[in-house]
């Protein structure tokens, strides 16, 4: 698989007139050679040359952890790593350069290849890892079935008393029983603190009466999941059925908006224009989603003003939100993944609101 990966990457390079393809920490790494690097001041890189052998470069204390078909170059604690990787590079070619490259790494290369000219590599990976493989929808699959049993196991879970930071808690606990290696993120919002789409889960007490956006997920085999539900806690609060019932019709019908040819700003307006007409199109302040893959966010993103079109393979979140400053906030999210013919959702468990203890 990173072999036919590196011989993809190698044509892309030669198309586009680039001499090597440079990456380091950042999700193209494991993409193409199938190790994920800590995020270290000892370097690690990939070097994929437009034509040749690709080699990776990693810290000698790294290496036993690496398992990848490509071949490994150990460097040494005492050597000068950029020296050596400078050295496979192309001293006065094109160098497309990950866009998670460290700058204080990018620095030090320019610096060591004056003649060399570096640009981004986004234009050249990223049509690559927007179209995903039938492995990789499998793990978005396995990852997505896993959340849906854990938005459902919440509405079993007591919310009143807790603080959101208990819940939090909670929550990335139940990702990680529920078969994820990690937890990416485990949102919990309660009250006006859920107008925030990003809130960090404080000391605030979840009251009777308070909605809580909950927004979880975590990663299988290396692919994300990312699912939001609400949760009202014994009653629901004033003017907040009417704004649900628009968000569940608008999120409905940019899920099934979703099929190849049509395009990514098509989806974002299927969402905004059920939630404007109806009058909250101030509150919904985000894109519509975003592409989920190896990293939790990346293209394509579901915006206005993105043309890209949707093609069978395509996996990101269909998440509108309304946010009401001072009052309460609300979001429903599921992965979806663009098929042949139309849409499959890879979140399954039920939109509707969920009333909790
Ligand atoms: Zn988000
Ligand atoms: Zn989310
Ligand atoms: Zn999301």
């Amino acid at each position: 698989m990173n072999e036919e990966r590196i011989v993809t990457v190698q044509a892309s390079l030669r198309d586009r007139g680039i001499d090597a393809l440079l990456v380091s920490v950042g999700s193209d790494l494991p993409y193409l050679t199938g190790y994920r690097a800590m995020p270290l001041e000892r370097i690690t890189a990939l070097v994929v040359p437009s034509v040749g052998e690709a080699a990776l470069f990693v810290p000698e204390l790294e290496a036993p952890r690496v398992e990848t078909s490509i071949e490994v170059r150990p460097w040494g604690e005492t050597d000068d790593p950029f020296d050596r990787i400078a050295a496979a590079l192309p001293g006065d070619g094109i160098i497309a350069t990950g866009d998670q490259m460290w700058a204080s790494f990018l620095i030090a290369f320019q610096n060591r290849l004056p003649g060399a000219r570096f640009v981004d590599a986004e234009p050249l990976m990223a049509p690559l890892r927007m179209i995903k493989d039938e492995d990789e929808i499998a793990a978005l699959r396995d990852a997505g079935h896993a959340v849906d049993g854990v938005a459902d196991h919440l509405s079993t879970v007591r919310f009143s008393g807790r603080t959101e930071r208990e819940m939090s808690r909670i929550v990335s606990d139940l990702v990680l029983a529920s078969g994820h290696e990690t937890v990416s993120f485990a949102i919990v919002a309660a009250g006006k603190n859920g107008a925030s789409p990003h809130h960090e889960a404080s000391d605030q007490i979840i009251e009777p009466g308070d909605a809580v956006v909950v927004d979880f997920g975590g990663r299988v085999r290396g692919y994300g999941s990312d699912t939001t539900r609400m949760y009202c806690v014994g009653e629901v609060p004033d003017g907040f059925e009417e704004a649900y019932a628009v968000l569940e019709r608008a999120q409905r019908a940019a899920v099934e908006s979703v099929r190849p040819g049509t395009t990514a700003e098509a989806i974002d307006a299927a969402a905004r224009s059920i939630i404007s007409d109806a009058g909250y199109g101030e509150f919904f302040i985000h894109r519509t989603g975003h592409g989920i893959g190896l990293d939790a966010h990346e293209q394509p993103y579901i915006v206005q003003g993105n043309a890209e079109p949707i093609r069978p393979g395509m996996a990101f979140s269909i998440e509108p939100g309304i946010y009401v400053p001072d009052r309460w906030g609300m979001r429903i999210e599921d992965i979806v993944v663009a098929t042949r013919d139309g849409v499959e959702r890879l979140n399954r468990s039920s939109r509707e609101l969920r009333i909790v203890e």
